[in-house]
Parts: structure tokens; C-alpha cells; sequence
């Protein structure tokens, strides 16, 4: 057995046992690197890019896309950067693309569904980010948001492999492909489970709409379960399984979350040092004890009193 040896506040994120669980930081831009070195993050779980595309009439060329990206992975240079190509629509509406007359934006071309329509907007993006890591010693991995089905998944990885980037992975969003999460890793290299999102579609309760949060807790047994299904597929490929939403960073989750079978969480900055501790205040043996425990609850309320 591995020597417990306790986690500091910025080694690498483990159990009480030496189980390691990475602890990266979501990022907007290079200008929340800082705040993420602070925080003792080892890598950056999630590049939001849509800070790029906001507020523009045009979409920014190669150049200034591959700039934008490189100023980060200089920054990060011999971490883990998973950058997220454009998640546009819903919540995220770009003026560039001019999605108008979406009776359900939540329901529509969003995220990696835009590629149907543009796909030179992906091809564009997929090359300035090779471009950007060229040039960096980061270890960049790509992911697509809003994916549901394997052959969404496959036509990303694809691309982003004929790009000549070399780890492809796809956001865990929709409940169909969270069901299909084992087939989703025949054909990509790592899974992120983005629980604000699949929150929302799983209890079909806005994201947005402040008077649904108790069908958003993330303590919703369906959401663990699905959770679940995603970490086991994981375990039975060998492939890394990260959560990049909100419920990462609840450090009372966080045992949970590491005992169904979540390889790394991801959140902001602000948030990693009391999930690290939270982490390594229980064995990995506990994790999945407690996870065990959460699965047969009845509710957000019952989960929490049978954990804590
Ligand atoms: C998510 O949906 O959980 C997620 C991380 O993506 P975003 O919040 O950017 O939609
Ligand atoms: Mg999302």
C-alpha cells in the first residue's frame, strides 16, 4: 500500500490513503491563472473560450484565437489544460452567430451542435488551439460541450485529432450520454461531467431559474446515480472521468463524488483548498462507502444526514 502522506495545500489532490484525485481550476482567460496557482490548482480542468466570442459582431480570426489560447498554456506549461471548444447558445448566446427564432434555446443549437451549421466556426478553433499548444509545453487536452450521442462524440475526436491534437474527451451534459458512457469511451480519451448541465436536463429544471434549486442540488440521487454510471465506465476503460461543474466544488460532495469514480474535480479557484481538504480527510475506502450510502438515499436531505 501507498504511504499515507498528508496533502498539502498545493500538492497533488489525494485521499487520507494516497488515492490520487487531480484539483484543477475552471478558467475564463490567462488572467485567472494566477488565482489558480494560488489556490495550488494542478492544472485547469476547464478553458471556458466563450469569453473570446462575447460581445462581438465577427468571430475572432485564428490569430487572435491562437494568442488567447497560448497565453494560457504558456502559463500552465508542463500541467494538464482541458480547453473547451465554443459552448454557444442557451445561456451562452453569441451575437456573431446569430441564433435567432429558437422557440427553446436550452433544446437547440447549442454548444458542440453548432458545428452542424458552422463547421468551419470548430475547424477554425480545433487549429488555433494545435496552433497554441505547438508553441507551449502544456499538455492540452480538448473537449466538445452539449455532446449526446457516440457519434457526436466521434466526429469531435476526429476533428480534433486531425487538427494534430492528441486527447480528445467530451462533456457529460445530456442524460443520454451519461446512460452511454462506456460506448462514449470506446471513441474518446476522457469524459467531464459538467453538472450544471446535467442538472438541468435530467430534472428538466432551468439552470437559470432560482425558484427550481432544489430539482439543481447536486445531492439529487438521479444526478449520483448518473454521476455513477459515468465513474464506473471510466474505472472498466482505464480513462480519466472528471466533474467540471458546480457540484465539485461543494467540499462535502467531494468524498462522494471521488467514491463513484471521479478521477478529478474542477472548480474555481476560490474553492480548492476546503475540497482538498475534504479529499484528504477520508480514505478511498470511505469515498466509496459514503457513495454507497448517498445512492440509496431518497432525496437531496436523507443523502446528506446518512454522509456527514
Ligand atoms: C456545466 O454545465 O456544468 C459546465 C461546467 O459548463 P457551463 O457551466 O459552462 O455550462
Ligand atoms: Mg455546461
Amino acid at each position: 500500500a501507498r504511504a499515507a502522506t498528508p496533502a498539502g495545500p498545493t500538492g497533488p489532490g489525494r485521499t487520507a490513503d494516497g488515492h490520487p484525485v487531480k484539483l484543477l481550476a475552471n478558467i475564463g482567460s490567462a488572467a485567472n491563472v494566477a488565482g489558480a496557482d494560488e489556490a495550488g490548482a494542478e492544472g485547469v480542468g476547464l478553458f471556458r473560450t466563450e469569453l473570446l466570442f462575447l460581445d462581438r459582431s465577427t468571430e475572432p480570426g485564428p490569430d487572435e484565437q491562437a494568442a488567447a489560447y497560448r497565453a494560457v498554456f504558456t502559463a500552465m506549461a508542463g500541467r494538464t489544460v482541458v480547453i473547451r471548444t465554443l459552448d454557444a447558445g442557451a445561456d451562452k448566446p453569441l451575437p456573431f452567430l446569430r441564433q435567432e427564432g429558437e422557440p427553446n434555446p436550452a433544446l437547440g443549437v447549442r454548444g458542440l451542435r453548432i458545428a452542424r451549421q458552422r463547421p468551419d466556426v470548430l475547424t477554425t478553433q480545433l487549429a488555433a488551439i494545435a496552433r497554441a499548444r505547438a508553441d507551449t509545453g502544456a499538455d492540452v487536452w480538448v473537449m466538445a460541450p452539449m455532446v449526446s450521442t457516440v457519434a457526436e462524440a466521434a466526429a469531435f475526436a476526429d476533428a480534433a485529432h486531425e487538427a494534430g491534437l492528441p486527447r480528445a474527451g467530451v462533456m457529460i451534459e445530456v442524460p443520454a450520454a451519461a446512460l452511454r458512457a462506456a460506448a462514449l469511451l470506446r471513441v474518446v480519451d476522457f469524459l467531464s461531467i459538467g453538472t450544471n448541465d446535467l442538472s438541468q436536463y435530467t430534472f428538466a429544471a432551468d439552470r437559470m431559474c432560482g425558484t427550481l434549486a432544489d430539482l439543481l442540488d447536486p445531492w439529487q440521487p438521479a444526478l449520483l446515480d448518473l454521476i455513477g454510471a459515468c465513474g464506473a465506465a471510466g474505472r472498466e476503460a482505464g480513462k480519466p472521468v472528471g466533474i467540471c461543474g458546480e457540484a465539485a466544488a461543494d467540499p462535502t460532495l467531494a468524498p462522494i463524488l471521488v467514491g463513484l469514480g471521479v478521477t478529478s474535480l474542477s472548480m474555481s479557484a476560490r474553492a480548492l483548498p476546503a475540497v482538498r481538504a475534504a479529499v484528504a480527510g477520508r480514505s478511498f475506502d470511505e469515498c466509496r462507502k459514503l457513495a454507497q450510502l448517498a445512492l440509496t438515499a431518497e432525496d437531496p436531505a436523507q443523502a446528506r444526514k446518512l454522509t456527514t
